[in-house]
């Protein structure tokens, strides 16, 4: 089952397939994409969320400054060694660093961190740590980082202004530009559902993530929290974000895109679908127990009880049900401009 991206797709176009018009040609021809590019293996990534403490006070999401009712918490350097040697262990090639805009880290320190990973293990490192400056970001690729996510959520400046008051638009833009400059495979993303988004600002999203040539592509529903200014607010739509999943593998072919945990927060099966409709990344989180729930950036999110050793068993199960295997390499991106 074929679907033209000669000549590519219109914002027209993007507009009626996320408004439901051929939902099964569209996933198949997502689906069989990504099995042409990436075969039958999703890559896993080991995320380690070492803080959850942060400066800004995003509207949707629920580690923002202005909730007083999270146990905040930041794990120790050696902490969170460990817990990479806990990824490696498991034989996963990537190993995410990821905390809110936590400017308690000095740059020093997350360069040390990179450096003693890198001399450990075999793994690629992706950061997702905000909007740091540039020299930071430059000592950090120094020190062996391969790869930074920076999603911003939408492109639109005036739907972004609301959501993230205290963020720069073209601050973050700049960054991204910066990221890519420096050779890291770069990431950004967009939450499906925002209250305040509509198909047009959507569409024109993932026309600008494509125009951008980024190597990793995320796209989650929103979910709503209720210590969110938000509060009360509807979550996104599981089939919509499936839709955005499904266009932004077919206009990026090469690129990384995760089923994302925003997804199983809403529906249990909402990963499985995600992978056989363009998604090929799926990242488990390795934070440790006594912390793990804390990192709820909305409800559903590290909300299990299980150990990491029970998920991964049972994600490999979920994979295999589906045809799909767990990739134990890097999973670099597809993207041509980067040579490994
Ligand atoms: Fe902080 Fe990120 Fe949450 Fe915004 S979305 S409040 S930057 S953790």
């Amino acid at each position: 089952m074929t679907l033209s991206l000669n000549p590519p797709l219109s914002l027209d176009r993007i507009q009626a397939y996320l408004g439901g018009e051929d939902d099964e040609r569209l996933f198949a021809a997502a689906n069989a994409a990504t099995l042409a590019q990436f075969g039958d293996t999703v890559f896993l990534r080991g995320i380690i969320e070492f803080s959850n403490h942060c400066r800004n006070n995003c509207h949707y999401c629920g580690l923002r400054s202005g909730n007083r009712e999270v146990l905040r918490y930041r794990l120790e350097p050696d902490h969170i060694l460990a817990c990479a040697q806990t990824i490696a262990d498991a034989g996963i090639g990537t190993v995410v660093l990821q905390s809110g805009d936590d400017w308690r880290y000095r740059a020093d320190t997350i360069a040390e961190l990179i450096t003693t990973i890198k001399a450990r293990h075999d793994v690629a490192i992706t950061l997702s740590l905000g909007d740091r400056k540039p020299e930071e970001l430059r000592l950090w690729r120094e020190a062996g980082a391969d790869r930074y996510l920076l999603k911003m959520e939408t492109f639109d400046r005036e739907l972004f202004a609301q959501v993230r008051p205290d963020s720069d638009f073209q601050q973050r833009l700049d960054n991204l530009q910066c990221l890519k400059a420096l050779g890291y495979q770069v990431g950004c993303g967009v939450i499906t559902g925002l209250p305040g988004m509509t198909d047009a600002i959507l569409a024109q999203d993932l026309l600008t993530l494509t125009e951008l040539e980024l190597d990793m592509l995320a796209c989650g529903p929103y979910v709503m929290h209720p210590q969110t200014p938000m509060a009360g607010l509807p979550d996104g739509d599981v089939l919509q974000s499936l839709r955005v999943t499904a266009l932004l593998r077919l206009m990026n072919p090469g690129a990384l895109i995760p089923a994302t945990s925003a997804l199983n927060a809403l529906l249990p099966s909402a990963r499985d679908r995600a992978l056989q409709c363009g998604a090929n990344v799926v990242m488990p989180s390795f934070t440790p127990q006594p912390v793990f729930a804390s990192y709820q950036i909305y409800p559903g999110k590290n909300d299990t009880e299980a150990l990491i050793d029970q998920r991964l068993t049972h994600l490999t199960e979920e994979l295999s049900a589906i045809a799909r295997r767990p990739g134990h390499c890097r999973g670099d991106t597809r993207r041509s401009h980067h040579v490994h």
